[in-house]
């Protein structure tokens, strides 16, 4: 019988908090517990980029801690914890010595930022920026130096790099790609978007790799493949993030880029359901907010005892760089062409298929109006 065994959401970011808010909306009873491994602060983790730009401390970007959290779901909240194991068959988790029991669970476990691959003696000046706590540390760090370094061209190293120029920095970034978000842009709007950012003062070195991180008397130097040195006062590793799957993988749960589930969002293992960017919602990892707010709707509805399937609408991205501003929803496969239009900055790129069907679109500068009309024109990405 689990009926007295509380829900158990492990993880207190968007994913974690808003499933418990939605929850709450449903089921203002059943017992349910938050384990983090942070300090349960809420907060929204795309304000992180854009930090300088509002002059907010980790402290100011921060709307509630967990106690006012606890008291504003019902629920209890265990910080600074982190669990090791899961017994499946038991229905149980493992948090250090203590063995505690779940009714369901659920995964809300983020993802990890890769590492650039630096050497040197100069490496304890390269911050990854992935929380509130790791922004708290940067910004710190951040006091009265005038440079930073930023490793990786991709949505959040253009973000950080428009961000930390508007907070009087000076940025340079570096990445092995020609152009800026490879994945995420074709080379037209990836060249406009480059052009805004160097109006405002960023320095680009693409096509070439940072290797090395040597301490200075006065800051670091980063060494690239191509002979050139960079003297910097931080460097910020922005190179990509994996879904964290490590906890399921080791509790014997289907995986492939994140934690599998089903359109119900279920694992392979009854009971146990992942939502967030642990999550490989029916084939998808997609690292943003809009597809776990649609996931945590639709789980709390399941979990309250309405099995309710998630669906992922058009979701288009809005890169948070002002001095291009830029909106993508990338197709989610390469048949089609790109058709491309306008001057300047303002670039409305759509990419059709043979029948004529929009499937994905770029918009930048004053192009970005038409987001809205453009995404009802575009297929959702799960029915
Ligand atoms: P997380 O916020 O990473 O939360 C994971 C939680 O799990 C944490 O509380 C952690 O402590 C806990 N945890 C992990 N392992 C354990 C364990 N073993 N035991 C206990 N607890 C554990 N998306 C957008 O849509 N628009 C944007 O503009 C945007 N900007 C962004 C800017 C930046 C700088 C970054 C980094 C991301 C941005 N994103 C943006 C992405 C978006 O913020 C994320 O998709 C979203 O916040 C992920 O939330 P989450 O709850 O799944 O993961």
């Amino acid at each position: 019988d689990n009926t007295d065994k509380p829900i158990v959401i492990l993880g207190s970011g968007l994913a974690g908090y808003n499933l418990a808010k939605e929850f709450r909306k449903l089921d203002s009873e059943t017992p349910l517990l938050i384990i983090t491994h942070d300090d349960g602060r809420q907060y929204s983790k795309p304000m992180l980029s854009a930090g300088f730009t509002k002059d907010k401390t980790a402290a100011a970007l921060a709307l509630a801690n967990a106690g006012d959290m606890a008291t504003q779901l019902k629920a209890s909240i265990r910080t600074k914890a982190t669990v090791t194991g899961i017994d499946t068959e038991a229905h149980t988790l493992q948090l250090g010595d203590e063995t505690l029991a779940y009714s369901k669970l659920i995964l809300a476990v983020g993802a990890k930022t890769h590492k650039a691959p630096l050497e040197g003696d100069g490496t304890d000046q390269v911050y990854s920026i992935n929380d509130l706590e790791d922004y708290d540390r940067f910004r710190q760090a951040a006091i009265g130096k005038q440079r930073v370094a930023i490793v990786g061209a991709g949505l959040i190293g253009c973000e950080f790099a428009n961000d930390l120029r508007n907070g009087g920095y000076e940025v340079d970034v570096i990445a092995p790609s020609q152009t800026v978000l490879p994945s995420m842009l074709p080379e037209t709007p990836a060249k406009v978007v480059q052009a805004g950012l160097e109006e405002i003062g960023v320095r680009f070195h693409l096509g070439a790799l940072a290797h090395r991180v040597v301490k200075q008397d006065d800051g670091v130097k980063l060494c690239l493949s191509n002979g050139e040195e960079i003297e910097t006062d931080l460097v910020i590793s922005a190179v990509g993030l994996t879904p964290n799957v490590e906890l399921a993988s080791k509790a014997g749960l289907a995986h492939q880029k994140g934690i599998s589930v089903d359109r119900l969002l279920q694992t392979s293992v009854p009971d146990v359901y992942a939502l967030g960017d642990c999550a490989e919602v029916d084939g998808l990892v997609l690292l943003y907010v809009l597809p776990l707010m649609s996931s945590a709707r639709a789980l709390a509805k399941t979990l309250t005892g309405t099995p309710t399937e998630v669906q992922y609408g058009a979701m288009p991205v809005v890169v948070k760089t002002p001095a291009c501003p830029t909106v993508i929803a990338a197709p989610a496969d390469q048949n089609g062409e790109w058709q491309i239009e306008g001057e300047g900055q303002d670039l409305s790129c759509l990419f059709k298929d043979a029948e004529g069907q929009l499937k994905g679109f770029v918009l930048t500068g004053a192009k970005v109006v038409d987001k809205l009309a453009l995404s009802k024109a575009l297929p959702p990405l799960l029915t």
